[in-house]
């Protein structure tokens, strides 16, 4: 059962490492490194006039964690107030420091998918890379408002 499960978050991480729908060349945006891995990695959150987040970005290059990471989180925060995108990164952020229990994740979609990966210590950084990304973008975000 659990090699079902397994397989499953395997297939969510690598359809978005090569079909990855919110990556796109950003330009401005100081990249966040992950030097024990290689991976590079910056993130754009830009607002709506509802001060929702109408769109998220991410550029980088990285392994199949870090890269799939990004798309998840991208995905995830659109449409959210930063205030609670803000509360979305932080719980993820949580569970990968082992704060928060892994089923927590159900409540981030395709985010549960890294579920596997919070018993990695090794992968950890490529996980967190980008929400760690995102979370300075949304710190500017919230201070300018
Ligand atoms: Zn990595």
């Amino acid at each position: 059962m659990s090699d079902t499960f397994d397989s499953l978050y395997e297939e969510i991480i690598r359809d978005h490492y090569k079909n990855p729908q919110h990556k796109r060349p950003l330009d401005s945006i100081p990249f966040v490194q992950n030097p024990s891995c290689g991976d590079k990695v910056r993130v754009s959150i830009s607002l709506g006039p509802d001060g929702k987040i109408a769109e998220t970005a991410f550029d980088g290059s990285g392994c199949s964690i870090s890269m799939s990471s990004a798309d998840v989180l991208a995905g995830l925060l659109e449409g959210k107030t930063p205030a609670e995108a803000k509360e979305m990164v932080h719980l993820f952020l949580a569970v990968l420091r082992g704060e928060r229990d892994v089923v927590e994740l159900d409540k981030l979609g395709d985010a549960m998918a890294f579920k596997g990966v919070a018993r990695l210590p090794v992968r950890l950084k490529c996980a967190a890379l980008s929400w760690r990304a995102a979370l300075e973008q949304l710190e500017k975000l919230t201070e300018e408002t």
